[in-house]
């Protein structure tokens, strides 16, 4: 009986613990009145817990700024180099690799360009990459988890990518060979995940962007290919197998061209990059922003090429509403700029979605920059800690 009792005091203490710093981590700074008020914790509880994170050397406490008559309150804050996680983002023209503390800062940033390397050789880029970001890591700081994103469908247990087409891989074990190179280079390597890079972004757009606040969310982001996420009631819609949410492989055109993938007329076809610059008949590899200027500067085939992008980016959209009915879509990559260029061209589109739906959505753009897949992986990678911090620092100290 004591011990069962004793067993369940310490879960709720452990859940307790995670609750605050899973708080502190995601929201900043926050004085104990504060964090009294958000958990409905009593006072002498979270008293205990601040002192447990302080003394695990996961937060601090320092004087805040008073306000009117009495004494200043104590501010608890997230130490970020007391753990940092390895956020990688493969894509198919470059890889980048960040290191991020806890509480989200961002450390070191590196990136590298590639021109259609063996998979071989982008794991050792990749890993090169780490390397050079966890050399900026505090002194002392507990590397507590790696995440990756990568443009194509992963199976989630071991990071095996079944399907990356604009990559030309098919079945490669992007989870065990990366894993097994970075701990070939630090003698150690904490757990790495590897999920769709989309559903990463999506992940980091409800946590830290454009979708804060919002639970079901649809993130849409582009480059040679259509990246899509969705998250419905805070949870990730990925599928039985982890394979959903390949919205670029959704058939608008049935006249439309052959696809990556063997299909004609999918989304990502007249929506992708190559789409925009295929309408505006200049060479493939012409950076949007080149195209952007052309269009803002008056040139009329610039802007029809993003007005007919803008179309089918809206008729897509239109049918997500219906199905999904989110709050927020999120749009990023160069949908992003197509959307700031010709967004009423898009909103007509979307406005022929059903009424109900159509009227509780908002349609906006990413305001991580680029960076909503590394954002996402990072945020991946601390989960465990936020979940198990006593646990999972014991686990890193004794294999490190
Ligand atoms: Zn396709």
């Amino acid at each position: 009986m004591t011990s069962l009792a004793g067993a369940t005091q310490d879960e709720v203490r452990r859940s307790n613990l995670a609750l605050v710093l899973t708080m502190l981590h995601r929201h900043g700074p926050r004085s104990r009145s504060q964090i009294v008020a958000s958990t409905g914790l009593n006072r002498s509880t979270v008293g205990d817990l601040v002192s447990e994170l302080v003394a695990l050397g996961l937060a601090r406490e320092s004087a805040g700024v008073g306000q009117g008559v009495g004494r200043p309150s104590l501010v608890v804050e997230p130490v970020a180099g007391a753990a940092v996680v390895v956020a990688l983002d493969i894509r198919v023209e470059r890889s980048v690799a960040s290191l991020y503390g806890l509480g989200g800062e961002l450390l070191a940033r590196h990136e590298r360009r590639h021109h259609q390397p063996s998979f071989t050789t982008l794991v050792r880029h990749v890993a090169e990459l780490t390397q050079r970001v966890l050399a900026r890591a505090p002194a002392g700081a507990a590397w507590v988890g790696t995440g990756v994103g990568v443009p194509g469908v992963v199976r989630t247990e071991d990071g095996l990518v079944r399907f990356a087409p604009n990559l030309g891989w098919v079945d490669v074990p992007l989870g065990n060979d990366l894993s097994e190179a970075l701990s070939q280079r630090s003698g150690w390597s904490p757990p790495l995940q590897v999920r769709n890079d989309a559903d990463l972004g999506a992940r980091a757009e409800h946590l830290r962007g454009s979708g804060r606040g919002a639970d079901t969310l649809v993130f849409l982001t582009g480059d040679i290919g259509i990246g899509g996420g969705m998250l419905v009631d805070g949870r990730p819609l990925t599928g039985a197998g982890g394979y959903g949410g390949e919205f670029g492989h959704m058939r608008v055109n049935p006249r439309g061209i052959i696809c990556r993938c063997g299909a004609r007329g999918c989304w990502e076809t007249e929506i992708g990059r190559l789409a925009l610059m295929r309408n505006a008949g200049v060479d493939e590899d012409t950076e949007v922003g080149v195209l952007l200027q052309e269009a803002e500067s008056g040139n009329r085939q610039a802007m029809a090429a993003i007005e007919r992008v803008a179309g089918w980016l809206g008729v897509g959209l239109a049918n997500l509403v219906n199905i999904v009915n989110p709050q927020v879509v999120v749009l990023g990559g160069h949908l992003h700029h197509v959307y700031a260029v010709a967004g009423p061209r898009v909103d007509r589109e979307v406005g022929r979605a059903l009424t109900a739906a159509r009227e509780q959505v908002r349609v906006t753009v990413t305001d991580l920059g680029g960076d909503a897949t590394l954002i996402g992986a990072g945020e991946l990678a601390f989960a465990s800690l936020l979940e198990d911090p006593v646990g999972i620092l014991a686990a890193c100290e004794r294999a490190s």
